[in-house]
């Protein structure tokens, strides 16, 4: 007797809130310190990462002292992602409404797979189902289904398309598998991201076997190389190019494989939102003539991690694709999520993404992207005039540059990503390093390309 149990201790911890309490001070410590803090942890930070190398600890341990080592430890080691000069990859910031109502649906807890778990996450993802239409200009019965991320967002419309293909040949792609199947051609840009490939493999459709459509100097598909398309046929296109920000003639392309017959899936990851811009959706003319696209909420739109957004045409080609039995499911006549997605149990993203939307309205998301064009063409310009070579045409929040050789731009880039002030990633391009800027956070102002290009100038050392 008397011995307090883990269980008093659990419930001690939830009544009294003070855990919350510790960790609210801390993150509005984080939040009030991002500007100042470098942007890439120092060496310091992630050799200090070495006090997370301790075995499982035997007994129940101090939930005050846990946060206490991730706000001294975990905190310095990470990326400056929130603040102003993080131009790496396409990883976006956080919309502050997202984020607080995320923390609110953190302390809910729902698991969002069917209507019965969580009614709010049922109701809100089908509210955004809707919003996300109409916003891409899309058709109003477009279903959806919100994953981790993109990546897995292209392997649902693939596996859409994929099921819709065999289908209409009278091939249960579900039951039978893929052995004995009719043949399914994919006709892909030869410069598709990285997660088309592992999209196709995971599928079954390989990434090898597959028609790959040359690019020109921007990455767009040569549309004139496109070959013969037909009933069988999948084609995948890109909104947004990794490393340019270009987008596939979607028009044109869309048009030849409507007349074949053939599946289209757009991967958008964090260029489709130019379609909710006036400025911008030139860019993605003709995509509602596809049939399956993907796009996150976690890149342009700055929704908090991980939130991915898979929409289809044809609701009953994606449920098909994804549907799930068991005799505890209990269907409701109400939206079950998990008939939309891979995943069954997961955590309700639908609340985020709304949250992020609602706050933005039409007029937000499109100034959120064309602030983002107008920082990366500042760089552009900038950069330019420096004396760097920029790379491409910068109609979205890519900026790809090079210096006068291969070797400066490889040490320009590991100097400036030494130096804390900003940080961008590098890729090949052409077959030699380029420097690769994406501006990808709500918070970047001009004043921060202006001190980014600063260090950039510095790193170059001329
Ligand atoms: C980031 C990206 C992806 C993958 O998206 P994740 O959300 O990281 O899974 C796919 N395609 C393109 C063009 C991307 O930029």
């Amino acid at each position: 007797m008397g011995e307090k149990t883990i269980h008093d201790e659990m419930r001690s911890q939830l009544l009294n809130k003070a855990l919350f309490e510790q960790a609210k001070a801390y993150a509005f410590e984080y939040i009030d310190s991002i500007q100042g803090k470098p942007v890439y942890p120092t060496d310091e930070a992630i050799a200090n990462l070495a006090v997370f190398d301790e075995p499982v600890p035997e007994t129940v341990q101090n939930g005050s002292d846990i946060l206490k080592q991730l706000n001294e430890f975990g905190a310095p080691a990470t990326t400056a992602t929130t603040g102003g000069r993080y131009f790496g990859f396409v990883n976006g910031n956080v919309i502050t409404t997202a984020a607080a109502a995320r923390w609110m649906s953190d302390v809910w807890d729902q698991n969002a797979a069917l209507y019965v778990m969580s009614p709010i996450a049922a109701k809100l993802e089908q509210v955004v189902e809707g919003w996300c239409a109409d916003l891409l200009g899309l058709a109003p019965d477009t279903a959806m289904g919100l994953v981790g991320g993109t990546s897995v967002a292209n392997m649902c419309g693939l596996a859409a398309g994929r099921h819709a293909i065999l289908q209409k040949q009278g091939w249960d792609v579900n039951a039978q598998g893929l052995y004995g199947a009719p043949e399914i051609r994919v006709v892909v840009n030869e410069q598709a991201h990285g997660s088309v490939w592992k999209g196709l493999a995971l599928l079954g459709l390989g990434n090898e076997r597959v028609e790959k459509v040359p690019a020109d100097d921007q990455g767009r598909i040569i549309v004139d190389k496109m070959p013969e398309l037909d009933a069988h046929t999948l084609v995948i296109l890109q909104a947004g190019h990794v490393s340019t920000g270009s987008f596939d003639d979607f028009d044109a392309i869309c048009d030849l494989a409507n007349k074949a017959g053939a599946w289209v899936h757009i991967d958008g990851a964090f260029g489709l939102w130019a379609a909710a811009s006036n400025r911008l959706s030139w860019l993605t003319k003709g995509i509602e003539k596809a049939d399956s696209w993907a796009v996150d909420g976690h890149k342009t739109l700055n929704t908090p991690y991980d939130c991915g957004i898979v929409l289809c045409k044809h609701r009953d080609a994606l449920t098909t694709a994804m549907a799930a039995t068991g005799s505890y499911l209990q269907q409701s006549d109400d939206r079950d999520n998990m008939f939309y997605t891979p995943d069954m149990s997961r955590r309700a993203r639908s609340i985020e993404l709304w949250a992020t939307l609602k706050f933005l309205g039409r007029a937000g998301v499109a100034q959120l992207m064309d602030e983002m064009v107008a920082r990366a063409q500042e760089f552009e310009h900038q950069l330019s005039a420096a004396g760097f070579h920029i790379q491409n045409d910068v109609v979205l929040n890519q900026c790809l540059v090079k210096c006068d050789t291969p070797q400066q731009t490889a040490e320009t880039l590991a100097r400036v990503q030494a130096s804390g002030t900003m940080w961008c990633g590098g890729a090949l391009w052409q077959g030699e390093p380029a420097i690769r800027i994406s501006v990808c956070s709500w918070s970047t102002t001009p004043e921060d390309v202006e001190e980014s290009v600063q260090a950039l100038i510095k790193a170059r050392g001329k």
